[in-house]
């Protein structure tokens, strides 16, 4: 989704090279040859919501890239000192203002082509009311039937929202992990 790679020391500035740690390390890492800092680079998390009003679903339009104009379940960047819950509900009045209550993790998908894990917990919204931030161009319910399945932002949202939709046919809401290639 985004290009991270470590390119300057954080310790010191210096460009960095590209090569296995000389301290039994197997992998390639960012090494810097002036103070020998070595910066790892691991997976992000992505968290959200399904947020949910009756027989609708809650999808914002994004007003950032990439794929602007896509829609999506509010999601994002978890943050440090929050909980994954704490970021999913964050994410959904950041880019929603909804009104909510957090329930039950649903989603758990590995992303290793990108460096993500995304976890999409259910909401259950307690109002149809949205005040959307500056992320989201519009904040919109929509009935299964509705749902723009082609003008998705995500291969994780479409993977959520046809577990969310099976599931819930099947009475039951169960927690899906999965891995997408
Ligand atoms: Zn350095």
């Amino acid at each position: 989704m985004f290009d991270r790679t470590i390119r300057h020391c954080r310790q010191c500035g210096q460009a960095v090279e590209r090569r296995v740690p000389d301290d039994g390390d197997t992998r390639v890492r960012a090494v810097c040859p002036a103070c020998s800092t070595i910066h790892y680079e691991n997976p992000l998390n992505v968290v959200g919501t399904v947020p949910v009003l009756g027989s609708r679903v809650l999808l914002c339009k994004r007003n950032i890239e990439p794929r602007w104009g896509k829609w999506t379940l509010p999601a994002g960047f978890m943050e440090l000192g929050e909980t994954t819950a704490q970021g999913a509900a964050r994410e959904t009045v950041e880019e929603a203002g909804a009104q909510f209550e957090i329930e039950d993790l649903f989603t758990v998908m590995s992303v290793p082509r990108v460096g993500q894990v995304h976890l999409f917990y259910r909401a259950r919204l307690t109002s149809d009311v949205f005040d959307p931030g500056h992320e989201t161009l519009q904040a919109q319910l929509f009935e299964e039937h509705e749902i723009p399945w082609d003008e998705l932002a995500f291969r994780t949202v479409r993977e959520t929202l046809l577990r969310f939709y099976a599931d819930r046919r099947a009475g039951l809401f169960g927690v899906h992990s999965f891995d997408i290639e």
